[in-house]
């Protein structure tokens, strides 16, 4: 398994996107504590006989690393799975079914699909109540994994920080819901600094949002962080022509690609840092590949 891959400068780059076969990255992480629960649960029942195993259900949009990943995992242990996906069927629309869907369909997931309106109440107790008493037994996992749960998993990508020896104290992410980087920075000694780079435009609660995780987390000392607000270049799932020009640049003279959304905004923004001299480019740092590689099928310019 190689951990730290190839370098950029004094960066070297952590890959998680190599880990696995089906849908590595980041989310693999934050869903597995919910598919341990599901696998102890089945050793439970195998042995009490009883009632049938809880089905995994989460959201997200036609091209979501989340769901991508919830499904090949839900495939890799007999796990059912069900995705609210947000917007029309393919079927009804005769529109085409993006690769992620058809994938997750292709692994066994469920799906169903809701309009923007519905969808917007995916966090409601309310509605996540009659969805999970619908599909009873149900585990409902907030959307991204941006969950308690999800952000303790993330301890185990700390984990592959410390266990690559690097002398880097600097870690720079990508940042979706700030899940992930609440959950590393809360499993690394205060002598790391975790940097995040936002993906969204004007994600104002971003800061409070981990620093309540990390509260939650309770760690008893964990690293400094903080996110870049002005990388998004243009917003979520939006790109800019440098971005696009730079992620052309950066594949051929590194041998591996990023996606899209999150991973190459964090790589462009190490260079923008560094190229400004806010950064200074000797500092060793490792930069988080989180994967979502799937997503590139989606994007004309790639
Ligand atoms: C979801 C995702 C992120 C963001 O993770 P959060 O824990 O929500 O901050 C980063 N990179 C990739 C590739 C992702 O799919």
């Amino acid at each position: 398994m190689p951990v730290l891959g190839s370098s950029l400068g004094n960066v070297s780059v952590l890959r998680l996107d190599t880990l696995s076969d089906l849908a590595p990255g980041n989310k693999s992480f934050k869903l597995q504590p919910y598919v341990d629960q599901v696998l102890h649960e089945r050793a439970r029942l195998s042995t009490s006989g009883g009632t049938v195993e809880h089905r995994l259900i989460s959201f997200g949009g036609v091209w979501s690393n989340h769901l991508h990943a919830l499904a090949a995992l839900g495939h890799a242990n007999g796990i059912a799975t069900l995705g609210v996906v947000r917007g029309d069927s393919p079927q009804e629309t005769g529109a085409a079914e993006s690769a992620m869907l058809a994938d997750a369909r292709h692994w066994g997931m469920e799906l169903i699909y809701v309009s923007r309106s519905d969808y917007r109440q995916r966090n409601e107790a309310e509605y996540q109540q009659a969805l999970t008493e619908r599909y009873a037994p149900a585990i409902l996992i907030p959307e991204g994994g941006a969950s308690m749960p999800g952000a303790r998993a993330c301890a185990a990508i700390a984990q592959l920080i410390s266990q690559s020896n690097t002398v880097a104290r600097s870690i720079v992410l990508p940042v979706g819901t700030g899940t992930t980087l609440a959950g590393i920075a809360a499993s690394l000694p205060a002598e790391f600094e975790v940097i995040g780079i936002s993906a969204l435009k004007g994600a104002a609660d971003l800061e409070e949002r981990v620093e309540a995780m990390l509260r939650a987390l309770d760690a008893q000392q964990h690293a400094s962080w903080r996110i870049l607000h002005d990388h998004h270049c243009g917003g979520f799932a939006r790109s800019s022509s440098g971005l696009q020009e730079f992620v052309h640049a950066f594949e051929k003279s590194q041998g591996f690609e990023l996606d899209p959304v999150y991973t190459a905004k964090m790589m462009l923004a190490i260079q923008e840092m560094q190229v400004s001299g806010k950064w200074d480019a000797k500092t060793p740092r490792i930069a988080v590949h989180t994967g979502g590689l799937q997503g590139r099928r989606g994007v004309s310019w790639l």
